[in-house]
């Protein structure tokens, strides 16, 4: 789409995890150039793994959804809460998924994924769907212009810092928030260590505990039914 040559493309999409990915293949498949600024070199590590039926629909759009078996992710029909260890001290809530459809949802499954393969991949389809995808880009700042419109970034590329120009700028960096930081609109909910925060095990695969002002160290670990 883009002829005017004071732009570098029509759309800067800041990250490439699922958000990025997905928005650069709806733009790519509606004929808009995308460039996908990603800081890390996928693979990387995310937390995030288990996947929720509403996503089929915008993995099926987009062409990606029966690639999930090819490769090998697991098929996950519903999804369990029990307390930490998997001992039932409440009642366990169990949820499946086919007593719950959803509208435009055509499977009553979805799948859990490692979301360094996951992602990698995404990327790499939203790479083929025709989105320019440069990894190891740190996007410093957006740019903006006399009227106060996004009009860019600035990225990092190794050392090397230059501008980029662009209709549209996208923020997909997910918890990392660039422009929200940059405008300064983000807050701490409760202070400092107050996020999520990843616990690895070995006997249960992961957990994570999710710090709660009204119910300090309450633990949940999150598992799938298969
Ligand atoms: C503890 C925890 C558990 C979770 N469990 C689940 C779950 O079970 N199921 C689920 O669906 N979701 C889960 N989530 C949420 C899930 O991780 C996010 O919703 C999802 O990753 C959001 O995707 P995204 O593409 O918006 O952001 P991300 O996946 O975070 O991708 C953002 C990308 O932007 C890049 N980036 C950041 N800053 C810059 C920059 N300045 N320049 C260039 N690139 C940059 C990052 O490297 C990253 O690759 C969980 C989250 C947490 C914290």
């Amino acid at each position: 789409m883009t002829e005017d040559r004071s732009f570098d493309t029509d759309v800067i999409i800041i990250g490439g995890g699922p958000a990025g990915s997905t928005l650069g293949c709806y733009l790519a498949m509606n004929g808009y150039q995308a460039v996908i600024l990603e800081r890390d070199i996928h693979p990387r590590e995310h937390v995030g793994e288990s996947l929720v039926p509403s996503a089929n629909k915008m993995l099926e759009e987009i062409g990606f959804f029966d690639k999930m078996d090819y490769h090998g992710f697991i098929r996950k029909p519903g999804a369990s809460w029990t307390s930490y260890k998997g001992t039932t001290a409440g009642p366990e809530l169990l949820i499946r998924f086919k007593d719950s459809p959803q509208p435009g949802i055509n499977q009553d499954y979805t799948y859990h994924v490692d979301r360094s393969r996951f992602d990698s991949l995404l990327l790499k389809h939203a790479s083929e769907q025709g989105v320019k995808v440069v990894q190891g880009a740190n996007v410093l700042r957006v740019n903006f212009d006399e009227n106060e419109r996004a009009a860019g970034v600035t990225v990092r590329v190794v050392d090397t810092e230059f501008d980029l120009r662009s209709r549209y700028v996208i923020d997909a960096s997910g918890r990392r928030g660039l422009l929200g930081k940059q405008l300064g609109l983000t807050w701490s909910e409760g202070g400092r260590g107050r996020s999520p925060s990843t616990r690895g095990s070995p006997r249960w695969a992961w957990w994570w505990r999710r710090p709660s002002s009204t119910r300090p160290g309450r633990t949940t670990r999150h598992s799938s039914t298969s």
